[in-house]
């Protein structure tokens, strides 16, 4: 789905020279702020306070996609505030967020144990947020149960792509050994390429998408984006047989 007629065009977010310029809030900075436990220096805008995975999920919900014209009822999972409050604004979406502690979610609740109704949204954005949680594939049956059939979700999360198997080990929990195992203090494990097994595992048909990559390297560097990131489009079936 392409609707490029509908948004402003990646060519208006270029800046002049080394300028930055974040594509959700659309503020101009020289230098965005280092951020990250092995730091990013560019990677938190100063202003919306987005990092480098909010703003390809943006520019993708904007460039291909209908998010910002099409009537739906949409789920984030660990909402990001100045996206939420952006797409509460937004007349076309029913939006709601939830997580279990954020205290700016809208619903507290567990993703293993949504009360929430099944078939309920077309849209549903987790991003970075099945690396935190044990049991991952309850979480990923639970957000394909809410969503409608024919719906899609758009899944983020840390992957190794060199590493074939996910790595997890339950007796593993320090902060300080998960962040040595694992990479961050309070990770529960670390994905492999087989992350793509355990979503479909839970029903979904995938698509792997390179989105940043199909990115001309200006608006990659001019919106500091990472290239190697993938946003796995995770659709629900119609029916059941596909
Ligand atoms: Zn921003």
């Amino acid at each position: 789905m392409h609707f490029p007629s509908l948004f402003k065009s990646l060519s208006s977010l270029l800046r002049p020279r080394q300028a930055l310029r974040c594509p959700i809030c659309m503020c101009t900075a020289n230098t965005f702020l280092t951020f990250g436990i092995h730091p990013r220096p560019n990677s938190m805008c100063p202003s919306c306070r987005s990092l480098e995975r909010h703003r390809l999920l943006w520019l993708y919900l904007e460039q291909c996609t209908d998010f910002f014209s099409a009537r739906l009822s949409v789920l984030e999972v660990a909402p990001q505030k100045y996206m939420q409050d952006t797409f509460c604004k937004l007349k076309n979406l029913h939006y709601q967020s939830v997580d279990l502690s954020s205290p700016i979610a809208m619903l507290k609740m567990d993703l293993t144990n949504l009360q929430i109704p099944g078939d309920s949204y077309d849209c549903v954005l987790c991003s970075h947020v099945l690396e935190h949680i044990p049991d991952d594939r309850e979480a990923m049956r639970e957000i394909f149960r809410v969503m409608k059939p024919g719906g899609w979700a758009i899944i983020q999360g840390p992957v190794d792509h060199s590493r074939m198997e996910t790595y997890e080990d339950f007796s593993i929990v320090s902060p300080q050994e998960r962040e040595k195992h694992f990479g961050q203090c309070d990770h529960v494990r670390l994905y492999g390429r087989d992350f793509t097994d355990r979503l479909r595992g839970a029903g979904f048909v995938l698509e792997l998408n390179r989105f940043a990559q199909t990115l001309n390297p200006r608006i990659v560097k001019c919106c500091a984006l990472t290239t190697k990131e993938i946003l796995y489009i995770c659709r629900k079936p119609l029916t059941a047989g596909h």
